[in-house]
């Protein structure tokens, strides 16, 4: 079955690529659970999406409020198939002037907590599930002003598959997407400091920025039985950026602020 029948977990699924992701996946079949901090906005999209789609409160790097929220998918359900983790958040600093508790906060959600998720997500999975994780251009690319963010994405980019090799005995998939720039919520302050967008289509081959449905379309793919011998990949979605250089957000940050 590539969806119909299954139950996946969609983390960080009330924005954004999450929200994309939750629509995608209830759209070919599967019931979907969006869990997000903000538990109200969860709700709220869980009822616009409607028929086969329900919402919890999670935060991911807090370790009883996952294993709480798989244990509710699983005393709802019986079981789940899929877990996809689009739970991030970003900081802008260099590192010579950046605030220890400030880049402790982007590592743990952006890697403890997916290190968390993964684990609990990991234990209670069905055999022959599979498990997305979200990493970055950043996971590959280093960014000035996004050390942070590029630690932790590259980080999940080994974490996801440390654990690919740890559960593949029980055909259990872990793989990550890395999107290049996509306008959300997360990213779209940033693109009213001028030069920023411009610069990142300089340097994107493909010439524009992508949508939340293009990283939605590859996300339900590592879900789906399409995929069935791909395992420990992460699949760069980003119009070529990878082949190129990041842009220097930080400057323009710096420039327009002056
Ligand atoms: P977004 O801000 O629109 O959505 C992120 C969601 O995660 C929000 O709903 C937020 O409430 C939730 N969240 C934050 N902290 C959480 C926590 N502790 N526990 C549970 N949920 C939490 O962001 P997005 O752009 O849709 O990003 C989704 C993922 O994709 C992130 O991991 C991000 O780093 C990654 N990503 C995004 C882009 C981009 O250009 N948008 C590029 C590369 C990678």
């Amino acid at each position: 079955m590539s969806g119909p029948g299954k139950t996946t977990v969609v983390i960080g699924g009330a924005s954004g690529i999450g929200l994309a992701t939750a629509r995608d996946l209830l759209a070919n079949g599967h019931a979907v659970v969006i869990a997000d901090l903000d538990g109200d906005a969860a709700t709220a999209r869980a009822v616009e999406l409607g028929s086969g789609c329900e919402a919890a409160a999670v935060d991911v790097s807090d370790e009883a409020s996952v294993t709480a929220l798989f244990d509710g998918v699983i005393e709802q359900h019986g079981s789940f198939d899929g877990v996809v983790n689009c739970a991030g958040v970003s900081t802008l600093s260099l590192v010579v002037d950046h605030d220890v508790a400030e880049f402790r906060r982007v590592l743990d959600v952006c890697l403890t907590g997916a290190f968390i998720v993964l684990k609990h997500a990991g234990s209670r999975i069905v055999d022959g599930g599979s498990l997305v994780t979200l990493s970055s251009l950043n996971g590959r690319q280093p960014g000035v002003g996004l050390v942070a963010y590029c630690s932790a994405k590259s980080g999940l980019q080994m974490l996801t598959q440390v654990t690919a090799l740890e559960l593949a005995s029980r055909r259990i998939r872990v793989n990550a997407v890395s999107p290049g720039l996509v306008v959300t919520p997360l990213t779209a302050p940033a693109m009213d400091i001028p030069g920023i967008k411009d610069d990142y289509l300089d340097n994107t081959p493909l010439g524009r920025s992508g949508e939340p449905e293009e990283i939605a379309a590859a996300i339900r793919f590592l879900l789906s039985d399409d995929s069935t011998w791909i395992t420990g990949e992460n699949l760069d979605i980003n119009g070529g950026s990878h082949m190129q250089r990041y842009p220097d957000i930080h400057g323009h940050v710096m420039k327009a602020f002056a």
